[in-house]
Order: C-alpha cells, then structure tokens, then sequence
C-alpha cells in the first residue's frame, strides 16, 4: 500500500507547539515512508474557526519547512460528498434523526437512543446519530503506539453526524476525507483517541479501507497541563533563529534525538536529516499519556 498521510487541523486558532508536533511527527512519517502528505482545513464549523486562521496556519507550515503535497482541502467545500455519505447510512438504517437536547439526557453517560424508533419531538430541529448498536462489530484496530484497542459499540453511545443547526459533525467529515483522500496512515495526538471508535465504526459502515492510526503521546505545557488552544499555549515565534530552535526543540518532544549542532541549522536541513533519521517507536520512551 502507498502512503498517504495528513494534516488536519481545524482553524480555530494558530498552531501552537502541540499542533506543531502533530504535523512535524505525520510529516516525517510520510516523509520517512516516501509517502505523500495532504493537508487538509477542517472549517466545519465557521463560527469556531475566525477568519484569517487558515491563512496563518499554512504560513506558519511553510515557515516551519512543512511543505504539502497537492491543493489543500477544505472541509466547507465538501457538503455534497458529507450528505451522500449520511444518506448511505440512513438506506442502511443506520443514521436517524435525533431531537433530544443534552440537558435531556443529562443523567446518563452516554445518549440513550431515545429517537432510534423515531424522533420523539419532530417538531424540533433534528440532529443525525450513527445508530451503535446494530450490526456492528466490537470496534478494534491495533494502534502503532499503543498497541491492541478494543471497544464495545453499546458503551459508545450514538455519536452525531449532523447536527441541529446544519453542520456537519467532525466524525462524519474525518471518516469521508480520509477515505476519499486515500489515507493510508492518520497520525494524531492521543486527545484524539475517544474519537477513533466512532471513526472506526464509520468507515465499516460506510465499506471504507481503515487506515492505520498512530495516536502521539500528549504534548505537555510547563505547567503539566496539555497544550491547547483554551490553555492558552504560547504562540510560536515568527522570527528565523527562533524557527529553527522550536522545529529542534518539536524533534526532540517526539522522542527523536537529533544532534546538538543541529539545532540552529536551516529547517529545510534539520527536516532532512530528521527523515532519514526517524524512528517512530522511540515515541514510546514518553510516557505523559501511557494509558
Ligand atoms: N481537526 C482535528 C483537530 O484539529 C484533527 C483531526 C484529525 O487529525 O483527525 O483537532
């Protein structure tokens, strides 16, 4: 099988150093494996993501020396596709239409499938869920990092594809661009983990190829909090000297270990070097997340 990798980052806010690590370590897995690499603007959601963010995060991917193969895609573009895929689903009888609110459910830890016979206010703006309990398997995949998963769909819940007010559920858009982009690899943080058996549950339902997942150990801030947007991770710098040293610091937070004299060195040499070099499974020496 051919490699094809990918970045997908939603533009809710530049990157920081934890979407760095998260591209710098898909970039050079691709990289290493002489794969493509895509990147991909998952702009489902207009009013999380503010105008101008986009642009910002591709500028900050070529200064960092990430460079993408292809046009980028954006997920905004993509309604038509998103709509057949759920209407696949709803033939099968496996999509329904959903009016409960979370404040009805608020008691159980996952949506109980009140609407699974039929929206029980269909007065209501109706949202789409992904029935878990029908002919499915357990969900399982084994993760490059973390080894053998295995989930039990009725622990799941019925996980949104569509919601109320229009827009597309992330589960839904990831699971139909990765298939339709042809990728073979999906290299994440570990806060993406939760995800994946929804995403895996999808792509059977859908007859989809499943890629295989590599979920990055967490990025931790000096604080010991995960680095994100809503901690207000520190902004990467914008000035050459301190490009050089973050991509040098980025490689080194991947387990990678990349020489000292390295550091201040051009990106586009300290990324070379670093292909040639990369080795996955040292990403088990960091044991932030290990479950
Ligand atoms: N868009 C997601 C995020 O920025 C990542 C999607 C993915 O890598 O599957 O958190």
């Amino acid at each position: 099988m051919s490699y094809i990798g990918r970045f997908a980052p939603t533009p809710s806010g530049p990157l920081h150093l934890g979407s760095l690590i998260a591209a710098l370590a898909s970039f050079l897995d691709a990289r290493h494996a002489q794969g493509r690499w895509l990147v991909r603007i998952e702009d489902i959601d207009p009013p999380r993501c503010p105008l101008g963010t986009t642009d910002t995060i591709l500028h900050q991917l070529n200064a960092f020396g990430l460079v993408w193969d292809g046009p980028v895609r954006y997920q905004s573009e993509r309604h038509v596709a998103y709509q057949a895929a759920l209407e696949r689903l709803i033939e099968q009888g496996l999509a329904y239409p959903c009016s409960c609110s979370r404040k009805e459910w608020r008691g159980y830890a996952i949506y109980p499938g009140w609407c699974r016979n039929g929206p029980l206010h269909p007065e209501r703006p109706l949202a789409w869920r992904l029935r878990s309990d029908l002919g499915l398997r357990p969900v399982e995949w084994d993760d490059r990092r973390l080894g053998h998963q295995r989930f039990d769909p009725a622990a799941l819940g019925d996980v949104v594809l569509k919601r109320k007010d229009d827009l597309w559920a992330y589960q839904l858009a990831v699971v139909v661009d990765d298939a339709d982009q042809g990728v073979s690899d999906v290299v994440r943080g570990a806060d993406l983990l939760d995800n994946t058996p929804w995403q895996r549950q999808l792509q059977n339902a859908l007859q989809y190829p499943v890629p295989r997942y590599l979920h990055l150990p967490l990025v931790l801030g000096d604080n010991g909090q995960k680095l994100s947007k809503q901690n207000l991770a520190p902004a990467l710098p914008t000035d050459e000297a301190g490009i050089r040293h973050t991509l040098h610091h980025a490689l080194q937070r991947l387990g990678q270990q990349p020489p000292a004299d390295m550091a201040h060195a051009h990106v586009v040499d300290q990324l070379e070097a670093a292909i040639n070099a990369w080795h996955p499974e040292y990403l088990r020496h960091i044991t932030t997340d290990t479950p």
